[in-house]
């Protein structure tokens, strides 16, 4: 898995760019919490489940699904000045849903462990993209500070903080050409 701070970091970056200018500070909170959620499935490993089960790491809480299922409850609970069903509260679960669902997609580019189950509930077959940059970032707290870990992050630097900050860049310059008077 990427680290937290980089799933962290996506939701608040990605996050803020599709909100604009006038965000309010609650999203900014969620958008670095949610995103993150998904690892909270290790905590079963405690308890008996196994990688590959259902609810194993990586499974149906990494799966699109579950972020809808978020994005919609985040909304719910944090957002009650927005109607349900209206189009303030649509557009803000389809951001929620877009930050939340980033986590699987990530872990589908990383080297190692199983893969994702991005079909779960529905299917609980396991999914990798065919291109796999990003080093796994090891388990485990007793491992915050080893020499692999810090690879992982080198390596999240190189193939999501940069390409995201590249992304943002470009889309700052054609909304500017886009509001420049002619
Ligand atoms: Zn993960």
């Amino acid at each position: 898995m990427p680290s937290v701070i980089t799933h962290s970091l996506v939701g608040v970056v990605a996050g803020r760019e599709m909100m604009g200018k006038n965000t309010p500070k609650r999203f900014l909170i969620l958008s670095a919490v949610c995103p993150s959620l998904p690892d909270l499935d290790i905590i079963g490993f405690w308890f008996g489940v196994a990688y590959g089960d259902f609810f194993g790491h990586r499974g149906f809480f990494h799966s699109p699904f579950f972020a809808l299922l978020l994005s919609i409850l985040v909304v719910c609970v944090f957002f009650r000045d927005h109607k349900f069903l209206s189009r303030p509260w649509c557009l803000l679960v389809g951001i929620f849903f877009i930050i939340n669902a980033s986590h699987g997609l990530l872990d589908a580019f990383t080297n190692g462990g199983l893969g994702i189950a991005l079909l779960s509930p529905f299917d609980s077959s396991r999914y990798f993209f065919p291109f796999r940059p990003i080093l796994a970032s090891p388990i485990g707290i007793e491992t915050i500070f080893n020499r692999w870990r810090l690879m992982a992050l080198i390596s999240e630097i190189k193939w999501v903080w940069l390409p995201l900050g590249l992304l943002i860049l470009a889309i700052r310059i054609i909304r500017a050409q886009k509001s420049e008077p002619t």
